[in-house]
């Protein structure tokens, strides 16, 4: 990111339009006239002595001031680099760090598990940014898959309609899970049952051969 002198801008400005003493203190409208031709042709001189300067002798453009990207939040150029790229999010460090609940970190399978997306709803890049980071562990293991937090939530609300929405859908997904556990218990003791009835009969017949 650019990083500038603040106090040095402020100096060169006031220094284009105050630097007659004389002109400053003299609020006749003449002397005003003064001063402001006197700050225009200082400005535009400098513009031209800028123009051939090396890059980092020129003064600051004041356009490019406002086009400095600045965090969404504090307004800070601070700027979180990664969130910029991957995410197209502007905001600072502090920021970032100071506000999980937005600006937190999800791996893929914490969104499968959390909010309940698919790996496909997970695949759309225009609604969910990806930051595709090397796995720290090691390189040749498969990269991890990280989602900002209020991307991955905008999109589960959308999808559930609301938090308590999913909330509901989990139950109802517990519930299934559970009913499908206890139907498989159920079976299995059948089967059991059914086996000890066929040993028990096996049993009772050997023992009336002998
Ligand atoms: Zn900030």
């Amino acid at each position: 990111y650019a990083e500038y002198d603040m106090g040095k801008l402020a100096d060169s400005r006031g220094g284009f339009l105050f630097d007659d003493p004389d002109d400053a203190a003299d609020s006749s409208p003449e002397a005003q006239q003064r001063a402001q031709k006197k700050a225009r042709l200082a400005a535009e001189r400098a513009t031209l002595d800028d123009k051939y300067k090396p890059l980092e002798e020129r003064d600051l453009d004041l356009d490019a001031l406002d086009q400095i990207p600045r965090c969404r939040d504090c307004q800070s150029i601070d700027i979180d680099q990664q969130y910029h790229r991957f995410f197209d999010v502007l905001v600072c460090r502090g920021c970032r760090t100071a506000k999980p609940e937005i600006y937190g970190l999800l791996t893929k399978t914490e969104c499968k598990a959390d909010y309940l997306l698919t790996e496909s709803e997970l695949q759309d890049r225009t609604r969910m940014p990806v930051w595709e980071k090397p796995n720290p562990h090691k390189s040749t293991w498969s990269s991890m898959f990280l989602f900002m937090r209020s991307h991955v939530e905008a999109f589960a609300w959308e999808k559930w309609g609301s938090p308590v929405a999913l909330d509901a859908e989990f139950a109802r997904r517990q519930a299934e899970t559970q009913r499908r556990k206890q139907k498989k218990t159920a079976q299995r003791l059948k089967e059991l049952r059914q086996r000890t009835q066929t040993s028990a009969w096996q049993v009772t017949r050997d023992e009336h051969t002998h």
